[in-house]
């Protein structure tokens, strides 16, 4: 049975987790693991490149649905550091753009984008051992995973990491605007979040 390690962050109450450090802890574990690290914000961030670059509206669930049953995303490990492939082109660097960071919430929350996104995500952990990062897997995605972990820091702290993650991908973002980017996204994801009707995380490590 292939042993499923997905690392979650579920809640509804604030504070939400971008920048939290997930995906920090997520890729020491996987590597501590020796199983693959599945980024699943950034499943969702490569999607919304494209939607960006193929100028679809972001509630033009029909044309985003194809996009999204079209669209081939993996994970390549290259020299120590994942990159994120999207129909064989590496978009690593330009899935953390301030652009694909302001839509990607409202492209998360079709619902039909999600189911397909699920299915993928599942389809991943099927044949291989993963930790798999983002706010729906313990509950949705993975319900049945043998651990979950919970994760979460404080807004200075998140905006704190995510302008030095910024920095080192070339931008050049005030603090100040780190934290409106991410309270925004906080409450574009809580309202989601109730709109799906999630259930909280009961198992939390
Ligand atoms: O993890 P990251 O901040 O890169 O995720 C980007 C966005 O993708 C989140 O703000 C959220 O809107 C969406 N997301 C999601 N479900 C996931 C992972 C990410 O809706 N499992």
């Amino acid at each position: 049975r292939s042993t499923l390690f997905p690392y979650t962050t579920l809640f509804r109450s604030q504070p939400l987790p971008a920048g939290s450090g997930k995906s920090t802890v997520a890729k020491l574990v996987a590597d501590r693991l020796k199983c693959t690290y599945i980024d699943t914000g950034a499943m969702y961030r490569a999607l919304t490149l494209r939607v960006l670059q193929k100028n679809i509206t972001v509630t033009d669930s029909e044309a985003l649905s194809q996009l999204a049953q079209m669209v081939n995303i993996h994970f390549q490990t290259i020299s120590n550091r994942q990159h994120v492939f999207c129909d064989g082109e590496d978009v690593t660097q330009a899935i953390r753009s301030p652009e694909v960071t302001a839509t990607v919430s409202s492209l998360a929350q079709c619902v039909p984008v999600r189911k397909i996104m699920v299915a993928k995500q599942q389809e991943m952990a099927k044949t291989n051992s993963v930790v798999m990062d983002g706010r729906d897997i313990g509950e949705v995605v993975l319900p049945q995973a043998d651990f979950k972990i919970f994760l979460t820091a404080s807004l200075n702290e998140r905006a704190r990491r995510r302008m030095l993650e910024w920095e080192d991908e070339g931008f050049k973002p005030l603090l100040t605007d780190v934290k409106k980017v991410l309270l925004k996204r906080d409450n574009d994801d809580a309202e989601r979040e109730v709109e799906i009707g999630r259930a909280s995380c009961r198992e939390r490590v």
